[in-house]
């Protein structure tokens, strides 16, 4: 049977898209190969034992109001015959689709870095991460020899990730661990500075702030490959390393069956649909406008095609999409954020707060909510991440 609308992707741009239609009372089909929503910003977080898994993801049904769901993976588009193709061999037409599938990781074509580096998109990684962060810690200890982490690229992920890490040993090891003599946390970024998309001063406010928290920052150091126990860089420089967390590229996660541009993205035109078939639009991560791959790029490109498609079954014209840029906020640590709103640009505590603010405002569900800043302020007011439970084998 024939779907009208046909949603594929319930993350930030789908669910926007979603909500849309529900509010104009036109049913549709989400499709999403796992049956939740993933606050992604926060993954970091559940990485470094701060929150709990369930507290950034939210299922999806009862998120939809004039939607059904459909836990799927779509393996490929038949654009010509408009059906889905579906994990498993069954087609599923549709009249129009939505294409909201995100991105993933991007090895940059570094060698070893599927093989030797732990990548952080999914709650599945962001577990793994802390499974291996326990586990390396517990090695540590009964050896009673020192560590040493190092986070790759110095974009908002990696600059998050290594200042939780540092916290996160900060707190822990006294406690926990006093057998371990040491620890070290490396951050390299290939570029001259920190968050290249911020401005300079933020930049350096961010690598004094790191410092603080006790990363070491190499800049200007390019990992030429990854190995067993440590990073080689382009100078030749070996970085040993007990863990190393890749937090540089992205890349976007098309269809089977769509146009793709080197970054893996699909190029559109300005309404958001494929140039050939106007029946098929394309939001968020995997949308090649050029925007940049964030959340509220998604939130906003999900609706304005929702609102297009709704635009074009009425016999009206659709719009061309434009991205209202309220500005960029990326936190480095306990009261230590940076946040730039149009001309504005400020650092410290209010940035912090307004980071934790918009996050929290954000998240989806009061349960969510509620359990994020119930961790948040029993890490900031006891010092501690209250997830240090090591998933070993029986
Ligand atoms: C660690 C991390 C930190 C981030 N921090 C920030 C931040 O602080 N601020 C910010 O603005 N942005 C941040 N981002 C980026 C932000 O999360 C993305 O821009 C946003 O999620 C993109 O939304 P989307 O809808 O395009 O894709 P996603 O939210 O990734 O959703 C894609 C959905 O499609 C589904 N899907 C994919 N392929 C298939 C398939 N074949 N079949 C069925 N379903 C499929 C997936 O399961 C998923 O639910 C971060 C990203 C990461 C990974």
């Amino acid at each position: 049977m024939e779907e009208g609308i046909v949603i594929v992707g319930g993350g930030f741009g789908g669910l926007a898209a979603a909500k849309a239609l529900d509010r104009a009372g036109v049913p549709y089909l989400l499709l999403d190969a796992r049956n939740h929503h993933l606050f992604q910003p926060l993954l970091y977080q559940v990485a470094t034992g701060f929150l709990e898994a369930p507290a950034i993801a939210y299922p999806l049904r009862p998120l939809l109001r004039k939607g059904r769901f459909l836990l799927a993976r779509v393996e490929g588009v038949d654009l010509k015959g408009r059906r889905l193709l579906l994990e498993g061999g069954e087609a599923l037409p549709y009249r129009h689709l939505i294409v909201a599938t995100g991105s993933r990781p991007h090895d940059l074509g570094v060698l070893g870095v599927g093989e030797h580096a732990l990548f952080l998109k999914t709650l599945e990684d962001a577990l793994k991460i802390r499974n291996r962060l326990l586990k390396v810690l517990e090695e540590a200890a009964w050896g009673q020899k020192s560590l040493r982490f190092v986070v790759v690229g110095g974009g908002p992920t990696g600059v998050e990730l290594s200042g939780a890490l540092a916290e996160f040993l900060r707190y822990v090891l006294p406690r926990d661990f006093p057998e371990i003599p040491g620890t070290e946390v490396h951050l390299l970024e290939a570029g001259p500075r920190l968050l290249p998309a911020f401005r300079p001063g933020l930049s350096a406010y961010a690598l004094k702030a790191l410092s603080g928290l006790g990363v070491r920052v190499a800049l200007q150091a390019q990992v030429d490959r990854v190995e067993k126990g440590g990073v080689v860089l382009k100078d030749g420089t070996f970085f040993p390393a007990d863990l190393v967390l890749w937090a540089v590229g992205v890349r976007g996660n098309p269809l089977p069956g769509l146009p793709q541009d080197p970054r893996g993205r699909v190029p559109t035109d300005p309404y958001l649909r494929l140039p050939d078939h106007p029946e098929v639009y394309v939001v968020g991560d995997v949308n090649g406008l050029g925007l940049p791959g964030v959340a509220p790029v998604a939130l906003q490109q999900g609706a304005w095609a929702a609102h297009n498609l709704l635009r074009t079954l009425k016999g009206e014209a659709p719009l061309p999409f434009r991205y209202r840029d309220r500005g960029q906020l990326a936190v480095i640590g306990r009261n230590k954020a940076v946040a730039e709103l149009g001309r504005l640009a400020f650092a410290g505590f209010p940035a912090w707060l307004l980071w934790a603010l918009v996050h929290v405002r954000e998240l989806i569900g009061f349960r969510n909510r509620l359990l994020v800043l119930l961790s948040w302020a029993l890490a900031y007011f006891f010092r501690e991440p209250g997830v240090r439970v090591l998933w070993g084998r029986p």
